[in-house]
């Protein structure tokens, strides 16, 4: 029996033809093999205790019903506040839309603004998320390539892909996999294609607090012309560190929000309203506090690092994320990032995530991703194992 066919009946093919993601993929391997976990992106803290006892006192005393489709007033009003002060990003409540994280935020985004024949540019490498999206709602890809080790946007790449049935750009920034915060040459050359094309921008902006170098985010709505041509997507789950939460927002022009929300009143009508509570609190927070719980990325981000330069590894820059990129062949890596990564979880119990999954046409120059939001003596041990797997790899290929 073909895969996704069920008696008879074939599943749409997007779905059908597709492996299983490479994060589900390498956690799956890293239990088998009892591997430290740095390839999916997820903290190994709790989280905030505060916000956690807000949504379990809110399970016990508040409502358990349905939330309003478009979330609970006071964390749209919350969201308002929040990026108005933290970005700049004028929004109106109507402008605000709560989803089952980010994922369903950008479900529910392309399957309003992408129609059959539509093309939609991406950044790859990019989020595995997006092309199966897109490709289902009857839209083509239209790719970008960054190029590492520096990963930049330029303006005449992505004019270069634009053609009379462009009509959506889906923008990541800070973005995953590459570690890299567009700046603001990049983000106000992407608004002014976005204006001269009259291109609608699916902004994935959950990286938005995860910045580094005491960087502020630049948000691509705050730029001229785009306010009304932008829907900005944000995650509670990276906000505060617990990416199970999968409480997202989409932001925007309440016309342009409006179709989304009704794409969400039929994906998953409404989120789980003690979440909602707790990150309404959250989200009020001062500035500090987000700043704070970067800084504390960084210093992450810095251990893993020197521990990895000690091994001989060379990186590529991570500006954003939980994640910074080993470049293989730069380090005297002579195997190809996903053999390294599956050797690396099954020989020497580090599981990482490769780049090339993240492309649709790879080429030379690999690298892979590695997770460094993990307690320091996990980093610690994940540094002395793949400093082993260095060696190994170069040696044996
Ligand atoms: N977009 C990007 C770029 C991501 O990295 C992630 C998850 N790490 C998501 C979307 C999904 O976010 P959520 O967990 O809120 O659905
Ligand atoms: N966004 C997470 C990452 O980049 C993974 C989320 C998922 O597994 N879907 O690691």
């Amino acid at each position: 029996m073909p895969l996704g066919s069920v008696d008879g009946m074939r599943a749409h093919s997007v779905f059908a033809d597709m492996p299983t993601t490479i994060f589900e993929t390498m956690s799956g391997l890293a239990r088998t093999h009892q591997a430290i976990n740095l390839g999916q992106g997820f903290p190994d803290s709790p989280g905030p205790e505060s916000l956690r006892r807000i949504a379990a006192e809110a399970l016990m005393t508040g409502s358990n019903q349905y939330a309003p489709s478009r979330g609970l007033p006071d964390l749209r009003q919350a969201v308002v506040e929040h990026y108005g002060r933290m970005q700049g990003v004028p929004l109106e409540v109507e402008g605000v839309l709560v989803t089952s994280g980010a994922t369903e935020g950008l479900a529910a985004a392309i399957l309003a603004f992408v129609s059959p024949g539509d093309e939609v540019i991406v950044f790859e490498p990019a989020y595995d998320a997006y092309r199966p999206l897109i490709e289902r709602a009857g839209g083509t890809v239209r790719v970008v390539r960054l190029q590492a080790p520096v990963w930049r946007l330029s303006e005449p790449d992505v004019e270069a892909v634009i053609g009379p049935r462009t009509r959506v750009v889906l923008f990541n920034n800070p973005h995953n996999p590459t570690a890299r915060a567009f700046d603001a040459a990049e983000v106000s050359a992407l608004a002014r294609l976005c204006v001269r094309h009259d291109l609608i921008a699916i902004s994935d902006e959950v990286w938005e607090h995860v910045i580094f170098g005491g960087r502020r985010h630049r948000s691509l709505l705050a730029e001229p012309g785009m306010a009304g041509r932008t829907l900005k997507i944000g995650s509670a789950g990276k906000m505060f560190g617990m990416t199970g939460w999968k409480i997202g927002f989409v932001c925007g022009a309440p016309d342009l929000v409006d179709p989304v929300a009704k794409a969400h009143q039929f994906l998953t009508f409404a989120t789980p309203p003690n979440l909602q509570t707790a990150v309404a609190v959250g989200l009020a927070w001062p500035d500090d506090s987000f700043r704070t719980m970067a800084d504390d990325l960084q210093r992450s981000r810095d251990r893993l690092a020197a521990g990895l330069e000690r091994h001989g590894f060379v990186l590529t820059t991570s500006e954003g994320t939980y994640f910074l990129g080993i470049d293989l062949a730069a380090s005297g890596v002579a195997v190809g990032d996903d053999m390294f990564c599956r050797r690396a979880v099954a020989e020497f119990g580090v599981a990482a995530i490769p780049v090339s999954a993240f492309v649709t046409a790879p080429q030379d120059g690999a690298v892979v991703r590695l997770c460094f939001a993990k307690a320091d003596d996990v980093l610690d041990l994940a540094i002395e194992r793949l400093g082993r797997a260095r060696g190994m790899s170069a040696s044996t290929a």
